[in-house]
């Protein structure tokens, strides 16, 4: 269904919309399988899945680790797709590199300069998010310590700022998509569900997004979002994840017919 979505992997996303889904957090090799064996069929060919959990509280499931990675890396090895996993610690950059096809800096770390100066030398894709308080003008300098250590594949994440708005978990700036576009040649990913932190509000901000020209978005699935160790209330069952690639293949074969 979604395999004219185009992955321009090797040139850093150039072409195309690319729907990255997976769950928030790798919980187990039994939810992995599902995940997997699910998107695959639906052509996705970027998997997200967290080992490194950046968590408010403590006591919250903090992520599964490097064996994470390893649960990942399976699912990766077994269906062809690419990894991409949040790295929270400078250490873990090496030792992550044989399982993570794209490296996640997430919103927490986005100013965490020795962790952007770490990914900075290595060979492989970096998403960076915007951070929760950021500036775009201070999200762009972020990615500066990335480039400077001679890693040019970044690509950059909108995934919303604090505002005093309650109703949603963070107000998604959708505008930052044509700003990026302007003052940068990196592709810009949208993540709807940490944007948002509503299920039925994925939907809205994916099409927003790729109308507005975004290289793609980045979405949290679960077999039972009920049941997921973090973020559940903004995970899409498979049901509706299903409805939600329909509906963005109808959309973009919209835009494609009045172009
Ligand atoms: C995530 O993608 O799982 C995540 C924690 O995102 P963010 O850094 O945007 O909060
Ligand atoms: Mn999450």
């Amino acid at each position: 269904m979604t395999n004219d979505i185009k992955v321009d992997y090797e040139s850093g996303f150039g072409e195309g919309f690319n729907i990255i889904a997976g769950p928030c957090a790798v919980e187990s090799i039994e939810q992995m399988e599902r995940i997997g064996e699910f998107l695959s069929k639906l052509g996705i060919q970027i998997i997200r899945g967290g080992a490194f959990k950046p968590r408010t509280s403590p006591s919250s499931f903090q992520g599964l680790g490097m064996n994470g990675l390893k649960i990942l890396k399976d699912i990766k090895d077994f269906y062809g797709f690419k990894v991409i996993s949040e790295i929270m610690d400078p250490r873990h950059v090496e030792e992550a590199y044989d399982y993570i096809d794209i490296y996640q800096i997430g919103s927490r770390n986005m100013q965490n300069y020795s962790l952007l100066t770490e990914v900075g030398k290595i060979d492989k894709p970096v998403l960076l998010k915007r951070g929760m308080s950021a500036t775009l003008e201070e999200w762009i300098k972020a990615s500066e310590y990335i480039k400077m250590e001679g890693n040019k594949n970044i690509l950059l994440c909108e995934r919303g700022i604090r505002t005093f708005e309650s109703y949603t978990r963070n107000t998604l700036d959708l505008m930052s998509v044509p700003i990026i576009k302007k003052k940068t040649k990196y592709p810009i990913f949208i993540d709807p569900s940490h944007g948002t932190g509503r299920k039925e509000l994925i939907l809205p901000a994916t099409k927003a997004a790729l109308v507005l020209g975004a290289n793609g978005v980045i979405i949290e699935v679960h077999p039972e979002p009920e049941k997921a160790l973090s973020d559940g209330m903004q995970s899409l069952n498979f049901d509706e994840f299903e409805i939600l690639l329909d509906e963005i293949k109808r959309l973009r074969q919209l835009i494609s017919a009045n172009q």
